[in-house]
């Protein structure tokens, strides 16, 4: 058994691999990509000393790092299920495995991360990374001085515009239903700013590109069904993000948004089971704040080891 198995290869579970067993500990990960989002991400110019680097040059790195100690790492490994220790023959946790194998370990660290909701049309895929965005944090600066637009209204989507109407010349809100979703105050501020605009009854229906970047935005007036299109460089999706919890419902303790509720120790409902980034209820999810927060969680599950472990 592991002392520390961490299910999850991105940044949060690379970080607490290594945490793990630089204590000297035996340590797993298992994980369906190593690498995870970063493998999908071109530039990359907030990993802090790093000014510019690229997301599947810091995804081998993690690798690498973690190779670097005595890590089993299991890659290409989907969980499928957790059983508590309380509920499981062994006492200890238990992660079922697609493959049919499970593993168990002391202590188990959740850390399999987040993916954007597409809007699932034409164009999308095919422009990602080359206009469409999904993160204003991450690439809101490449596209200083240009025009974009935002789809939807919602809290995220309202702070996307309004972080981006500092850095962008104009921004084209686009929500689906009548009306914005997003707290008013969000929307007040929004609506005070001179290079927005909103668009409400909107269905995005297609990404234009000139087959290198994007150069518009097609959408559907749903009041009236007629087509329009807007010329912009840039189109940032904030319709969701969709924690990849669903394997542990029922297991412990989910927020409504499905993220694994965890406290500032990386702790879950579930003694010996911590979790850390985009999985879980941390604020903001960037890279670095996952790194920590996988590093929270290692040195969190080594005080659980120390304190309920026989020698
Ligand atoms: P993830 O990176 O999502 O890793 C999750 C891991 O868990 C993966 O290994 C995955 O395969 C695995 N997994 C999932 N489900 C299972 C399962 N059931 N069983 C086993 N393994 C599983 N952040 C920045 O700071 N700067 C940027 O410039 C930046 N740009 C981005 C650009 C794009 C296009 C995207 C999508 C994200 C970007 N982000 C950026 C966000 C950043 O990538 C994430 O915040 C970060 O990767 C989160 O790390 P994580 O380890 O929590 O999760």
């Amino acid at each position: 058994a592991f002392d520390v198995l961490v299910v999850g290869g991105g940044p949060a579970g690379a970080a607490a691999a290594i945490y793990a067993a630089r204590k000297g500990i035996r340590t797993g990960v298992a994980a369906e990509r190593f690498g995870g989002q970063v493998l999908d991400t071109m530039g990359i110019e907030n990993f802090i000393s790093v000014d510019y680097t690229e997301g599947p040059k810091l995804g081998a790195a993690l690798e690498q790092h973690v190779h670097a100690y005595d890590v089993d790492v299991m890659n290409l490994q989907r969980a499928t299920k957790l059983v508590p220790a309380s509920e499981s023959a062994s006492g200890l946790v238990e992660v079922q495995l697609e493959n049919g194998a499970s593993l168990s370990a002391k202590t188990v660290i959740l850390s399999t991360g987040a993916r954007w909701r597409q809007m699932g049309v034409p164009g999308e895929n095919e422009y990602r990374n080359k206009g469409v965005a999904y993160c204003p944090h991450c690439d809101g600066p490449l596209f200083k001085g240009k025009r974009v637009a935002v789809i939807g209204g919602g809290n995220s989507g309202v702070e996307a515009a309004i972080d981006l109407a500092g850095i962008v010349a104009h921004v084209t809100l686009v929500e689906f239903d009548s009306k914005l979703r997003a707290d008013e105050v969000l929307q007040r501020k929004l609506r005070s700013l001179p290079n927005v605009d909103i668009i409400v009854s909107a269905q995005s229906t297609e990404v234009l590109g000139d087959g290198q970047k994007v150069n518009g935005l097609v959408y559907k007036d749903r009041t009236d069904g007629v087509m329009h299109s807007v010329e912009l460089e840039g189109i940032f999706v904030q319709i969701g993000l969709l924690p990849n919890t669903e394997w542990l419902k029922g297991a412990l303790e989910l927020s409504p948004r499905g993220e694994i509720v965890i406290n500032d120790r990386g702790q879950t409902s579930l003694p010996g089971v911590f979790a850390a980034g985009d999985a879980t209820t941390v604020p903001y999810k960037q890279i670095v704040i996952a790194m920590g927060a996988g590093s929270t969680a290692a040195l969190a599950a080594f005080d659980h080891l120390i304190r309920t472990s026989a020698p």
